[in-house]
């Protein structure tokens, strides 16, 4: 196999006529916009996951048919959440169980393969799954189950650095794709269902020596490396107690699993924070800084710039991971330099880039329960206390809280499913869901390495004919322009193109394109398994290629009690499918 990887890619390069040039932090920079590679997480670093290209357009997608695909293979398969990356004809993309292969763009064929040796006791909440790479130099760095981050030569796959970010055992994971700033690799970590410290790192990429770490717990100090000493790198307004009671941000969660975006404007990486830990709010009166938050970090140091926490307090296991996505938009003759993020917790929000301060919020989901609404300066939600599952200790024996319906369920409006932003539309295409949840708390506390929830949940559709929404949204205006509903939940992420067109999966196989304007289906077709990934565009050869990864699993399997059983005839799978259209 490995003498004939390596002829395989001696071969293409006589192909091209070029050695395989190693990626730079230029090429990362631009790489919305040049279309012969695919080197970021988010299709660009701000996450608008656009492509300028337009070959394949509303007249000529009838046209477009798979030209290969790639089996992942092996005996395990469960979630593909991967988005692959392309560089020199070359496609490197992640599979379940911390596995990555390198793919030849043109013919399909396997170059080389890495399977991470992971021990038994890793302990991912949500599916063994993996997002994506990181492309830096001649490296291919990502991060793995029993949270390590890995960097493999490109060319063969062989190990070139490898780092323990933090302790499996004590329930930490890393399932994100890293991104690559400024020659820094960008981590954040997974765990949140744990009780572990969320924290953002960044590593030198081609040493994989640790350069600073920001833990997104308030009184947990920050520390970065410089001239071989460990230096704080302060916390903005970080204190320990100020808004968490007693030892509780000893082990309060703030995950940073999706990891995160990168805006070279304002030089500010943002990353999202998960839910406090325990999910039951009553243990932990206040606001749980820097839980369920948009953080804005210095990605030279690590200090925390700005924040905005889209559900202080929270007691539904809303999270605030989702991604925040850099756009301009002009008001008044003036151009706003902008960022939005569909939040679990149902409300999207539209925040100044800059400095975090709120814009306009507004919900992107037909019903929400446990807030009246978003303070109109703030952002703030004004809170409906009866939709706070109650407190156990309120209970005749003290074991079980007032349950209550929430809107919507913990696995949110959005999930993990990345958003695409149109710079034609204006629009922001967004992979939603409908569905609410029976909640309630109990009593808990924390253990290194079990679950810490103190609450106990069912998860229920809305409807009876869909619980998937792909749904068009206006940040100007926080009207909906149009919806396409879906049977199952979605939870694959979108691509939106210059040919006026969305592309996004779903669990039932289907890989759909829709004119972006209208919401009119152009395109449909099967491949086999469910589409929990998020597709790419590419050039190769003068001609648009697209990949989508298929594979059904992720979270919805595992925890989503009513709805699990509406999906469960869905079968596993693991295969790249890339398309074109005919010459
Ligand atoms: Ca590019
Ligand atoms: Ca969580």
């Amino acid at each position: 196999m490995k003498k004939f990887a390596l002829s395989a890619l001696v071969a293409a390069m006589a192909v091209t006529g070029t050695a395989q040039a190693g990626v730079t932090d230029k090429d990362i920079i631009n790489d919305q916009m040049t279309t012969g590679d695919v080197v970021s997480n988010g299709m660009g670093l701000r996450g608008q996951r656009y492509s300028p290209m337009d070959k394949i357009n509303t007249e000529t997608v009838k046209d477009m048919r798979p030209v290969w695909a790639f089996s992942f293979g092996g005996e395990k398969q469960r979630g593909q959440e991967s988005q692959p990356m392309v560089k020199d004809g070359v496609m490197y993309v992640t599979a379940s169980y911390s596995r990555v292969f390198a793919v030849d763009t043109t013919t399909g064929e396997e170059l080389w393969e890495y399977n991470a040796r992971l021990p038994d006791g890793i302990m991912p909440c949500c599916d063994v799954i993996n997002r994506g790479v990181a492309l830096y130099d001649d490296l291919v760095i990502f991060g793995t189950l029993d949270a390590k981050l890995v960097a493999l030569d490109a060319k063969t796959g062989k190990v070139k650095w490898k780092k323990k970010v933090e302790d499996y055992k004590a329930g930490y994971s890393i399932t994100a794709a890293p991104i690559v700033v400024k020659g820094k690799v960008i981590t954040g970590v997974s765990g949140g269902e744990f009780g572990i410290i969320g924290k953002v790192e960044a590593y030198d990429a081609k040493t994989g020596k640790l350069a600073w770490t920001r833990p997104t717990v308030e009184g947990h100090m920050g520390f970065i490396w410089k001239d071989g000493k460990k230096m704080e790198n302060g916390i903005s307004g970080g204190q320990a107690g100020k808004t968490w009671p007693g030892d509780l941000w000893k082990s309060g969660g703030a995950a940073t699993w999706l990891g995160g975006t990168y805006d070279p404007d304002v030089d500010l990486l943002f990353f999202g924070t998960g839910n406090p830990a325990p999910w039951n709010s009553h243990l932990r009166p206040g606001d749980n800084l820097f839980s369920s938050s948009r953080v804005a970090i210095d990605p030279d140091t690590g200090k925390i710039v700005w924040h905005f926490q889209t559900t202080p307090h929270d007691g539904w296991d809303y999270d605030g991971v989702n991604e925040l996505v850099s756009f301009d938009y002009k008001a008044n003759g003036k151009t706003v330099k902008a960022a939005a993020t569909a939040d679990r917790n149902g409300f999207m929000y539209v925040l100044n880039r800059e400095n975090g301060d709120f814009i306009r919020g507004f919900p992107f989901v037909d019903k929400i329960t446990w807030a009246k609404g978003l303070d109109p300066k703030t952002g703030r939600p004004i809170y409906d206390d009866s939709n706070r599952p109650g407190n156990p200790a309120d209970s005749k024996d003290g074991k079980k809280g007032k349950s209550v319906l929430a809107v919507p369920s913990f696995l949110g409006g959005k999930n993990w499913m990345p958003v695409s932003y149109s710079q034609d539309t204006g629009l922001f295409y967004v992979p939603s869901n409908e569905w609410a949840m029976d909640i309630w708390n109990e009593p808990t506390a924390y253990k290194k390495g079990a679950a810490y929830l103190g609450a106990g949940f069912t998860i229920k559709p809305m409807n009876d004919e869909y619980i998937g929404v792909l749904r068009a949204m206006d940040p100007k205006t926080g009207k909906e322009v149009w919806r396409k509903t879906n049977y199952a939940p979605l939870w694959g992420g979108a691509l939106t193109t210059k040919g006026n067109l969305v592309f996004y999966g779903t669990p039932e196989g289907y890989l759909l394109g829709l004119n972006a304007k209208t919401g009119e289906e152009v395109y449909k077709f099967n491949t086999g398994s469910g589409i929990v990934g998020s597709p790419i565009t590419w050039e190769q050869d003068g001609e648009q290629y697209l990949s989508v990864v298929s594979g059904w699993g992720g979270a919805v399997p595992l925890w989503g009690g009513e709805v699990a059983k509406r999906v469960k005839h869905l079968n596993q799978g693991g295969t790249v499918w890339t398309f074109k259209l005919p010459k």
